[in-house]
């Protein structure tokens, strides 16, 4: 009993204390910093895989502090590496830096008028996303653990990565890159964390779903092969217009039919379909291109391998033929149910009990799942919308940030960091 006692209050000696902060001071000092950051960079914004510049800025603040910087990882990433007083574990923190080919249209001083070509096209550039926010607050975050580096048990990876919107066609990049190229090795990272900003959640609150919070992505292209016919003789012929409608139909019975839909939402969308040149010649040919959503690892098996068994065989039915490719974007944006629980209090410590609200699960994809596919991790968003104002929709030319939500994602990334390692 004794022994036990002298064990109990040693352990504060050997490490930091469960519940080690920040003073509230150092978090006000640095919020303008961050605002003129985020200034800084949504006014220089820059395309996926194309972000040189950004990337420059985010490696000069890294080395100013002191922390050891790699530069180039997945093409334009930074990677800051900070050893904490105290051994331990290795947390990685992660911030998209990519911009979109969208033209803004707010009135703001710092508004982007960058123009660029993007596919062949003239286009304007704008953090529509976000990702500005998320490479200042990281960028915070750096400076804060740097100051504060006897409250860190082991090391923290600070993550700035390239392309989440995606590489341009035919190269490679964003998470996947990253991670191929070692990112998540030496040191090797335990956990990870990373947050979007919402500009439809309000300024000062956090929202989190523990499993799949995000949708895995496939992209498909479907090929079907018929027989040319005049349009007003088809017994001649083999229609592949109507196989491709018959397709479609039997694409829609995978989702009604056969996924498990209590658990976990489902989608399959055909977004595009060519075929033929005029009204009366039966084609040859049809394409349809389009995608699916999935949250459950499961479920997304199921779907997958269903469509893979329907397409050829409805199109063999019609006398036709017909085959699917199936590529992945992204994988399941999947909130290890462990950490996220083991997490929750941080959440709840740092931005209050009322402001952290779970929420259900969304079908858009988010490549950070990349990473969660090899270590646990957190994914979850983040206040970005004012007060009594109308939110802005992500990926248009009006997305608003109000910069007042910034403060609490320095602040939460910071203390995850310290908390996790410090467990
Ligand atoms: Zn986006
Ligand atoms: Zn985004």
């Amino acid at each position: 009993m004794k022994k036990f006692f002298f064990a109990f209050f040693l352990v504060p000696f050997f490490g930091i204390a469960q519940g080690t902060s920040i003073p509230e001071t150092e978090y006000d000092k640095i919020e303008s910093k961050v605002i003129e950051w985020r200034r800084d960079i949504h006014e220089h914004p820059e395309l996926s895989n194309r972000e040189f510049e950004t990337a420059k800025k985010i490696a000069a603040h890294l080395q100013s502090l002191g922390i050891e910087t790699q530069t180039g990882v997945g093409k334009t990433g930074v990677v800051g590496i900070l050893k904490g007083d105290h051994p331990g574990k290795t947390v990685a923190l992660r911030a998209d830096i990519d911009a979109l080919p969208v033209t803004e249209q707010n009135d703001l001083p710092f508004k982007s008028t960058i123009e660029t070509e993007f596919l062949g096209s003239k286009t304007g550039v704008m953090h529509a996303c976000g990702h500005d926010t998320h490479t200042a607050i990281l960028m915070g975050v750096a400076e804060i653990l740097s100051q504060h580096t006897d409250k860190i048990n082991g090391t923290v990876k600070f993550i700035f990565q390239p392309a989440e919107e995606g590489p341009p066609p035919g190269e490679e990049g964003g998470a996947a890159l990253m991670i191929k190229e070692g990112v998540l090795k030496n040191p090797d990272v335990d956990a990870i964390f990373g947050l979007h900003i919402n500009a439809a959640t309000p300024v000062g609150t956090i929202r989190y779903k523990p499993e799949g919070t995000m949708a895995a992505v496939e992209r498909f292209v479907i090929n079907v092969k018929g027989v040319q016919a005049h349009g007003s003789a088809p017994w001649s012929g083999v229609d592949p217009v109507l196989i491709s409608a018959k397709i479609i139909d039997g694409l829609q019975t995978i989702i009604s039919r056969n996924a498990e839909l209590t658990e976990s939402a489902s989608v399959i969308t055909v977004g595009k379909i060519t075929s033929g040149v005029r009204f009366n010649i039966i084609p040859e040919t049809a394409e349809m291109i389009g995608t699916v959503r999935t949250l459950d690892p499961d479920n997304k098996k199921l779907i997958l391998d269903r469509m893979r068994e329907l397409v050829p065989q409805i199109a063999k039915a019609y006398g036709g033929e017909a085959t699917i490719e199936i590529q992945n974007n992204t994988a399941i944006t999947y909130n290890d149910p462990q950490l996220t629980s083991e997490m929750l209090p941080t959440l709840k410590k740092v931005a209050g009990e009322g402001n952290v609200e779970l929420v259900k699960a969304t079908t858009g994809g988010e490549d950070f799942s990349f990473f969660q596919e090899k270590v646990p991790g957190l994914y979850f968003f983040l206040g970005g919308m004012p007060k009594d104002a109308e939110p802005t929709r992500h990926h248009t030319p009006g997305f608003f940030v109000d910069e007042s939500g910034l403060l609490l994602g320095v602040k939460t990334m910071s203390q995850l960091a310290i908390d996790y390692l410090n467990k």
